[in-house]
């Protein structure tokens, strides 16, 4: 399949992938690392990155639906036979789909204790689960003193097998808030319940919080993808996404007249634009106009006036030699994805998530 010059196209670098894991394992000082890829791995491609992160080690993945488990499971293959977590647990009537398959549940609550308990009676040692804590998000999970009366119970955990529990950090991508030493607390404790269980508190955030955080397996997602722990790129971390779109006309704008809809640039000067073919329905945010900078010859370019559905006007200078066809940088290694999500006043997790099905995809650096 050869690439369609006139279209955004989405370069996804599965070394780069490859390399941020590695990152991360040495972060988490070699610890277990199960990657997050829910939502089709952050847009970027659930069967692709974890077939490359199968490939460096991972054993076991988070997915949020059930449905995205059931198509990893497939994508993965049985030569592949990752332990796939499902966040959203085992809602009720779903403990069928969740054996057919072999995806454990994230119990979230008693209901789904339950669930999966009554389906684990008849099987010898139980069925696999993990179990999560709320130890402050008010999300998903059981409180502490659930967790408490559960264990004291008499047949509550009958039919389970509980290899982990987790719970999940609210603030971990601000390290002085003071939510994450109460959440600590709360998940030791809760942990401690669990003595057999392995243990999970960190995300992508929580891997740099401290050695406290680690305990014995981490759930990092977007700082897979590039995106720094803390909402502004981080050094040891290298771009996965690379998206470029190229140049469909330049045009000279002259004092007084104005670019885009609703007329909201006006040229002061005699202004040099281009006119490139990416817009919101490839995935870039319409909030991007605002402070957005894209890359090309060398040089940041500002958005000029408001992105439209197919494309974006940029400003480039008088003597900048360029041509339609020539390919501006939306993100990579000069446009920070955590630049981009700033000045589009939103997060590295939306930003990736939005990338749309039009922009033409490749992959480099895949494992078979
Ligand atoms: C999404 C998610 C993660 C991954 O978070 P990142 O901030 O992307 O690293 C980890 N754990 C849970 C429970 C999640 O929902």
């Amino acid at each position: 399949m050869s690439l369609d010059p006139f279209h955004g196209h989405l370069t996804i670098d599965l070394g780069a992938l490859a390399h941020n894991y590695a990152a991360l394992r040495h972060q988490a000082q070699g610890l277990q690392i199960a990657p997050v890829v829910k939502a089709d791995a952050y847009g970027l491609g659930a069967a692709q990155v974890s077939s490359r992160l199968w490939a460096e080690g991972a054993r076991a993945f988070f997915v949020a639906r059930i449905s995205e488990g059931e198509t990893l499971r497939t994508a993965l293959g049985p030569e592949r036979p990752a332990t796939i977590y499902v966040l959203d647990g085992a809602p009720s009537g779903s403990a069928p789909r969740l054996l057919a398959c072999d995806l454990t549940p994230v119990l979230n609550s008693a209901a789904q204790v339950s669930e999966w308990s009554s389906h684990g009676r008849s099987v010898k040692g139980g069925l696999r689960a993990a179990l999560q804590i709320d130890t402050g998000m008010n999300r998903l999970g059981l409180r502490v003193e659930e967790a408490k009366a559960l264990v004291q119970s008499f047949d509550g955990l009958r039919g389970l097998s509980i290899d982990l529990v987790m719970s999940h950090l609210a603030c971990a991508s601000e390290p002085a808030h003071p939510a994450n030493a109460a959440q600590l607390a709360r998940f030791q404790e809760a942990r401690s319940l669990f003595p057999e269980a392995r243990a999970s508190l960190a995300n992508s955030a929580g891997v740099f919080l401290g050695q406290d955080y680690l305990f014995d397996l981490v759930r990092p997602g977007i700082s897979l993808y590039g995106g720094g722990p803390f909402g502004v790129s981080h050094p040891s971390l290298r771009p996965v996404a690379h998206l470029t779109a190229p140049i469909l006309q330049i045009r000279e704008v002259r004092p007084g007249e104005t670019i885009g809809y609703g007329a909201t640039f006006t040229a002061d000067r005699p202004t040099r634009a281009a006119i490139i073919a990416a817009g919101y329905a490839d995935g870039v945010l319409r909030s991007f106009g605002k402070a957005g900078q894209v890359w090309l010859g060398g040089a940041y370019r500002k958005v000029l006036g408001r992105l439209s559905m197919d494309m974006t006007a940029i400003e480039i200078n008088h003597d900048l030699v360029v041509a339609p066809g020539d390919r501006v940088e939306l993100l990579g290694d000069h446009v920070a994805l955590d630049d981009a999500a700033s000045a589009s006043g939103t997060i590295a997790y939306e930003c990736l998530v939005r990338l749309a099905p039009r922009l033409q995809r490749t992959y480099l650096g895949a494992k078979a």
